[in-house]
C-alpha cells in the first residue's frame, strides 16, 4: 500500500485533479480484476513530459512499481496493475499536436485515442494504416506499448512501420528522444524500435512521430459467405496467388457469427457458414478490378453468395461486426481464451481444416475468427474459470492447437508481449543468453525494475 507520503508527493506533481486513490474512481481492465487479485491504489494522471519524468522519479527514489496505462484495452492485461502499484494512465495527454500533409507526419500525445486520430487524419485525406480490430477505445500510447498491427497489416504492416520516433521519459529520470521526423534516420542505434512493443516495461512514451500515407481513392469491401471455413481459407490463399494484395482480409466462422447475431441485427444471413472480408484499396479501377476478380476466386472456391458492398454505410456495417467479434464471443460465455496461430500463408488453409477437425472432435464452443490473408487467426475457446477440469479441457486443447500449428511450420503464442498470460505454451522464447541480454538491456533502462513488473515480454 502506498504511504500517504508518496501519495503526497505525487499531488505536488500533477496536482488534486490528477490523481485518484479511490476505489470508486478507478477503471480496472477486466484483467485486474480476474487475474490480478487486490483493485490498485492509486492512478496518477500526468498532463505533460516533465510530470511523467517526475512521477517516475518519485517512483523511483520510493521503489514503487508504475504501470503506464492508456485505455486498459490490452488482451493481455498487459496494463493491469497489483497492489501498491502505481497507475501512470495517458487520459489527460491526448492531444494531437500536429498533422503535417506536406511532411505525411503527425506528432500526437500518447493518450490520443486510434478512432479519433484515424477520424481526424483522415478528414485532412490522409491515412494512418495500423487499426486494431477492436470496438473499444485504445490509444496511441498502448499501440506502441503493444506493437499492434491489425485489419489492415496485410498491405500496410503495423504499428513498428509506421513510428520514426519518440521522446520517452524514462524510470531513471531521464528524457530522451529517439528517431526523428525524418523519413530516414540512421544515426545510431534505433531506440525507438526496442521501445514498440516493450509493454511498458522501459519507461513511459510521452510523444510520438507518426509516419502517414495518402488516403487511398477508393475502398472497395467484398463480403463472400462460404458453408465451409477451410473453402475461405482456401479462397484466401488463391486471391494472393493471383496477385492481390487486398487491404484487408478477414474471417469469421460459424460460432462467431453466431455469437454476433446473438447481439442484434447484423448485415449478413443467419445461416452463414463463414464470412470473408475482402477490402481492396486504391485507384478507384484498380481496386474495382481486383475486387471483382477476388469476388470470381470466392464463387470458384465454393462461396454460396459474393456480395459488394453498395455504399460506405453497408461496408461500416460489416467492418463493425468484424471489429464487435471478439467482444460478443465474450459475452456469450463465462470468460474466453483467445489464442493466436500464425503459419505461413500457404499453410492456411490446412490450419483451418484441422482446427475445424478439432472443434468436431472435441472444443465444443471453439471459434476461429481473424487475419487469414496474413495466415494469423485468433482461435477463442469458452471456459468455465471455476472448474478446474473444464480449465484441463482447454489447456488440453489449447495444446492440440499449438503441436498443430508447429507442425504447419508456424508459430504459436501472442504477436506482441505474453502480458500476464500464460508462457507454457510459447515456442518463441529467446535461448538463455539472449534472455540475459534482454535482462541487462532492461537494467540500462530502469535500473531499479519498476517499469510494469508484472508484464512479461
Ligand atoms: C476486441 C479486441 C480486438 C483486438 N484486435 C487486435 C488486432 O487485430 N491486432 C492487434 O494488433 N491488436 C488487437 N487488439 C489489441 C489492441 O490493439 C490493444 O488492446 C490496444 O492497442 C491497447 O491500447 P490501450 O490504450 O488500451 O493500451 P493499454 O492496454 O492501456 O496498454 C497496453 C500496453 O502498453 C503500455 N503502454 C500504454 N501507454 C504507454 C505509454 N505511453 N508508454 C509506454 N507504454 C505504454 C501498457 O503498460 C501496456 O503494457 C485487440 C484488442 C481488443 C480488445
Amino acid at each position: 500500500v502506498l504511504s500517504a507520503d508518496v501519495i503526497q508527493k505525487l499531488k505536488n506533481i500533477v496536482g488534486d485533479d490528477g490523481i485518484f486513490d479511490r476505489t470508486e474512481d478507478l477503471l480496472a481492465p477486466a484483467a485486474e480484476v480476474e487475474d490480478a487479485g487486490p483493485q490498485v491504489d492509486v492512478r496518477v494522471s500526468p498532463k505533460t513530459a516533465d510530470e511523467v519524468a517526475r512521477v517516475l522519479a518519485v517512483a523511483s527514489e520510493h521503489g514503487v512499481p508504475v504501470v503506464p496505462r492508456g485505455s486498459g484495452t490490452g488482451p493481455s492485461g498487459s496494463s493491469a496493475a497489483r497492489e501498491g502499484d502505481i497507475v501512470l494512465s495517458t487520459a489527460r495527454m491526448n492531444r494531437i499536436l500536429s498533422i503535417s500533409a506536406e511532411d505525411l507526419i503527425a506528432v500526437v500525445q500518447p493518450g490520443v485515442e486510434m478512432e479519433e486520430f484515424r477520424r481526424t487524419v483522415e478528414e485532412a485525406g490522409l491515412f494512418y494504416p495500423p487499426d486494431a480490430s477492436s470496438e473499444r477505445p485504445s490509444t496511441i500510447g498502448g499501440s506502441v506499448g503493444e506493437s499492434t498491427s491489425g485489419l489492415r497489416a496485410l498491405k500496410y504492416g503495423g504499428t513498428r512501420k509506421y513510428v520514426m520516433g519518440m521522446k520517452i521519459a524514462l524510470p531513471t529520470g531521464e528524457r530522451i528522444q529517439t528517431g526523428a521526423r525524418t523519413l530516414k534516420c540512421v544515426t545510431g542505434y534505433d531506440l525507438a524500435r526496442l521501445f514498440i512493443g516493450s509493454l511498458g516495461t522501459l519507461g513511459v512514451c510521452t510523444e510520438v512521430y507518426l509516419k502517414l500515407l495518402p488516403l487511398p481513392e477508393t475502398r472497395v469491401v467484398t463480403v463472400a459467405i462460404f458453408d465451409r471455413a477451410r473453402d475461405a481459407a482456401e479462397a484466401s490463399m488463391r486471391i494472393l496467388d493471383r496477385g492481390i494484395v487486398p487491404s484487408a482480409l478477414e474471417m469469421m466462422d460459424r460460432t462467431t457469427l453466431q455469437a454476433l447475431l446473438r447481439t442484434g441485427d447484423q448485415p449478413f444471413p443467419e445461416d452463414a457458414g463463414t464470412l470473408l472480408l475482402i477490402e481492396t484499396d486504391g485507384l478507384p479501377g484498380a481496386a474495382g478490378r481486383q475486387a471483382v476478380e477476388a469476388g470470381e476466386i470466392c464463387h470458384s472456391s465454393g462461396a454460396r453468395d459474393v456480395r459488394k458492398a453498395q455504399t460506405s454505410h453497408a461496408a461500416e456495417a460489416f467492418w463493425n461486426a468484424r471489429r464487435s467479434a471478439l467482444a460478443a464471443l465474450c459475452r456469450a460465455r463465462p470468460a474466453t481464451v483467445m489464442e493466436e496461430v500464425r503459419v505461413p500463408r500457404s499453410r492456411v488453409a490446412d490450419l483451418v481444416g484441422s482446427l475445424m477437425a478439432l472443434v468436431e472432435i472435441e472444443a465444443a464452443g471453439m471459434a476461429l475468427l481473424g487475419h487469414v490473408g496474413e495466415g494469423r487467426l485468433h482461435p477463442t475457446i469458452p471456459v468455465h474459470l471455476s472448474d478446474p477440469s473444464d480449465v484441463s479441457r482447454v489447456r488440453r486443447i489449447v495444446g492440440k492447437i499449438s503441436q498443430e500449428v508447429l507442425s504447419l511450420g508456424g508459430r504459436f503464442g501472442p504477436e506482441r508481449g505474453v502480458g500476464l498470460g500464460d508462457v507454457s505454451f510459447l515456442d518463441e522464447r529467446p535461448s538463455a543468453e539472449g534472455m540475459d541480454l534482454v535482462k541487462r538491456l532492461k537494467d540500462a533502462f530502469d535500473p531499479k525494475g519498476i517499469m510494469n513488473p508484472g508484464a512479461r515480454l
